[in-house]
């Protein structure tokens, strides 16, 4: 029996099949032009390789717009990352790493970069007072003025708060300097802000890096010669020189000493008394503190309260010094039987007074003694008495209120405050020893003094005179009116026993 032979289309058929079953979707079976079974079948078979080379174009446009999508997501995220967002300057992040590509090319032999770093000098001031958007518009302008102070090559940074870098690569001291001086200028420009016009000083410490040197070190070193810049009284740059490094890490270990020092008594209490200059009787005492250091001896209060003040440590020591003062003169009442005006001075900083707890711990400590108000007297700064916030002020009436008797420290020092005087919610003055050091030999200087009297009397408030030294001096006061005083000349801070001869019993005055 004879066979057709077999049809050539289903081999082109299988064929085609096969290679579309692979994935070639561009295939086609060829058409002979015959309409039968087989052509139809060839026919949908083509038609189905349309439909599925149309899906799959689709769906790799679609995967290729979602990558792109994702890249783009992805770039965002890490600009994101190194950016502060509040000023789109580079952020500490993105500081570090331009910094270790530079200390790296540094290693291969190039010039070095050089960091500047920068701190506001008045900022906190002005979030406080203006608020916190004035703030951020402060610092978008000072973001603005760098990136125009320096080089496109050059990277600015925010690192937190009002802390700024700014990164010169293959740099030297004399060009960063340079480049420092400019900075400084631009932000000592005013700006303003609303419809005011403020200045902002600012600091700047200035590193150039030294081979071998890690990014963490040099920012240390530039930060570590930024906080020595503050130190001085104007906007100024410094350079970073080693003895800075010692002198940082001399403050850090003194920190915690101090910290320790308050909680294991190491604190002590001298005594100086002021005296009646008409009897030369001992109306009462200033407690001033000293630190007795286990290794460095006896430290006087100048060379650690601003420190207290700078680490807010100066809360707890106030604390400590008042509740053992306070304890001090309730012990002379009942040991020493003290006249019942007898009182003691105790010396308050600026950020004591800004603590809302002042007036609760005050009161605690006059209630667990016994101790009158009245007999507690609270000395304080000329400025803090004249600029205070309204804490300040709730403090000083919540003071008034228990009874303490306010004082004003160092008058004649600070502000012209004559004006001030009769508003100030004080009941003593307390004249500076600087304007006592002339009485005596100076005719001008007791004329002045006399009408600083008269002012203080004029005001209803009493003047003490500190810091006599001679008996001219003291004799000079009396005449001109000065009811007491305090010096050397009557007698140098000391312990509270060796006061008890000049307020006990057998003392001068008391009998
Ligand atoms: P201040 O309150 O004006 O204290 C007077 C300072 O003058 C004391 O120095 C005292 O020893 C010194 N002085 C007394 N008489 C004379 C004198 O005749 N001639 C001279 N040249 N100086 C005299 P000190 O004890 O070194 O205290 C310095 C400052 O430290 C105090 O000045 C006060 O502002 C602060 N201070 C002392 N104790 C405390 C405290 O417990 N808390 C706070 N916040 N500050 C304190
Ligand atoms: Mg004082
Ligand atoms: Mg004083």
């Amino acid at each position: 029996m004879k066979t057709d032979p077999p049809d050539p289309r289903l081999h082109a058929l299988v064929e085609g099949i096969v290679r579309i079953a692979s994935g070639d979707l561009t295939t086609r079976i060829p058409q002979s032009g015959a309409r039968d079974d087989v052509a139809a079948v060839i026919a949908g078979i083509n038609l189905m390789a349309d439909d599925l080379q149309t899906i799959y174009q689709e769906l790799e446009e679609r995967v290729e717009s979602r990558t792109a999508m994702l890249r783009d997501a992805q770039v965002e995220l890490e600009r994101m990352a190194l950016t502060d967002p509040l000023t789109q300057l580079a952020n500490r992040t993105a500081l570090n790493s331009v910094l270790s590509h530079a200390l790296a090319e540094t290693a291969r032999g190039e010039l070095p970069p050089a960091l500047l770093v920068l701190d506001l000098d008045s900022f906190k001031g002005i979030n406080d007072t203006l608020g916190h958007s004035a703030g951020d518009d402060v610092l978008r302008v000072i973001s603005r003025r760098l990136q125009e102070s320096v080089r496109e090559t050059d990277t600015v940074a925010r690192l937190g708060g009002d802390e700024f870098a700014v990164m010169l690569p293959k740099s030297n001291l004399v060009r960063a300097r340079r480049v420092a001086n400019r900075i400084l200028k631009a932000l000592g420009e005013s700006l303003e802000i609303g419809d005011l016009r403020i200045t902002c000083g600012t600091s700047i410490g200035l590193r150039v890096a030294e081979p071998g040197q890690s990014v963490d070190d040099l920012v240390m070193e530039a930060d570590t010669a930024m906080y020595a810049a503050k130190a001085q009284p104007h906007s100024s740059i410094r350079v970073f020189e080693p003895a800075l490094l010692y002198a940082r890490r001399l403050q850090s270990v003194m920190i915690t000493e101090l910290r320790e020092a308050i909680g294991q008594d190491q604190l002590t209490l001298h005594y100086q008394p002021v005296v009646d200059l008409a009897t030369g009787r001992t109306e009462g005492v200033e407690a001033l503190v000293r630190w007795n250091h286990p290794e460095r001896g006896l430290l006087m209060p100048d060379s650690f309260i601003p420190l207290a003040e700078e680490t807010g440590m100066i809360v707890d020591l106030g604390h400590w010094v008042l509740r053992n003062a306070v304890r001090q003169l309730r012990h002379w009442q009942q040991e020493l039987n003290v006249d019942d005006k007898f009182n003691v001075r105790v010396n308050i900083s600026t950020t004591e007074l800004q603590n809302l707890d002042l007036i609760e711990h005050v009161r605690d400590i006059l209630s667990e003694t016994g101790v009158d108000a009245a007999n507690l007297i609270v000395e304080l700064t000329e400025s803090m008495a004249i600029n205070g916030g309204d804490v300040d002020k709730y403090s000083l009436s919540g003071l008034r209120r228990l009874g303490v008797q306010l004082e004003i420290d160092d008058f004649g020092t600070g502000y012209s405050s004559i004006s001030y005087l009769r508003k100030l919610p004080v009941n003593v003055v307390k004249i500076d020893k600087s304007l006592i050091a002339g009485l005596g030999s100076d005719e001008e200087q007791s004329n002045f003094v006399a009408a600083v009297l008269h002012l203080i009397h004029a005001c209803g408030l009493k003047a003490v005179a500190e810091g006599i030294e001679t008996a001219e001096q003291a004799a000079e006061l009396l005449r001109l009116g000065c009811a007491s005083g305090q010096g050397y000349y009557f007698g140098r801070p000391v312990p509270a026993a060796q006061i008890e001869a000049l307020i006990g019993p057998g003392a001068l005055g008391l009998d």
